[in-house]
């Protein structure tokens, strides 16, 4: 094969490199509101899922306590029946004293489940906010990737249509020489070639020498640029 000609083949290669480059950055940041929303609608979710459960958990505490002070007056009842049929002055105080810290067990339990409606009522507030705010995030989020739907399916398509000319082309160069700009791809930032204007790589902006330039626009050798590495093309080559 020409030399001219592979040398027009990396020239093809490399500017197909440079635009999937561009496209693969494109997908990357185009939907990045969109993934922001999403994420946001995910850490709503989490919010809201915690809340439902911790009002769950308040529940079944607030079940327990009442079911204690039903326990609790019952067991004051009992006591306060048998305060009516006691002579004896000291086993009457005693039985007072019993009374006594029955009804306090009992305050106590009332006033822990009275904290526990308290904090029921916050969390129904802060759940119905949680869920206010799940559902903006969600149409926010549905807004975000309308805008870049359609332009995502076409950038998937336009990528898929140029890796495959792509992979054609490579197909049509020499085993060597595409190996040969793979592994410079591959430590060069994914571009193996560079494009020298006058005697300037494009690539690295540094000045080759004349004479080196001067071969590679008439198409007589493939070298690599001194300086950067890359194989060095013209865009007019061989006029
Ligand atoms: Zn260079």
């Amino acid at each position: 094969m020409m030399i001219r000609e592979q040398l027009s083949q990396l020239l093809d290669l490399g500017k197909k490199d440079r635009q999937l480059k561009e496209l693969r950055e494109k997908q990357k940041t185009l939907p990045q509101k969109a993934n922001e929303a999403k994420s946001a609608a995910l850490d709503a979710s989490v919010r809201e899922s915690n809340l439902k459960a911790h009002s769950k958990e308040l529940e079944l505490k607030r079940a327990q306590l009442d079911l204690e002070t039903q326990t609790e007056k019952g067991n004051l009842r009992k006591w306060e029946a048998r305060a009516d049929k006691i002579k004896g002055e000291r086993e009457y105080t005693t039985l007072m004293s019993e009374i006594g810290s029955q009804k306090k067990a009992i305050s106590d339990l009332e006033t822990r489940s009275l904290q526990v409606m308290q904090e029921q009522d916050k969390i129904k507030k802060d759940l119905e906010a949680a869920q206010k705010a799940l559902a903006a995030a969600n149409t926010l989020y549905q807004e975000e990737w309308s805008k870049v739907e359609s332009d995502m399916n076409a950038l998937s398509a336009e990528l898929a249509a140029l890796e495959q000319s792509r992979g054609e082309l490579s197909k049509s160069m020499q085993p060597s020489l595409f190996k040969r700009y793979e592994q410079i791809a591959s430590k060069r930032a994914g571009l193996g070639v560079a494009v020298l204007s006058k005697e300037i790589c494009q690539a690295c902006k540094r000045t080759v020498p004349p004479e080196l330039y001067n071969r590679v626009a008439k198409g007589e050798v493939l070298e690599s640029c001194p300086f950067c590495q890359r194989l060095l093309v013209t865009e007019n080559l061989g006029a």
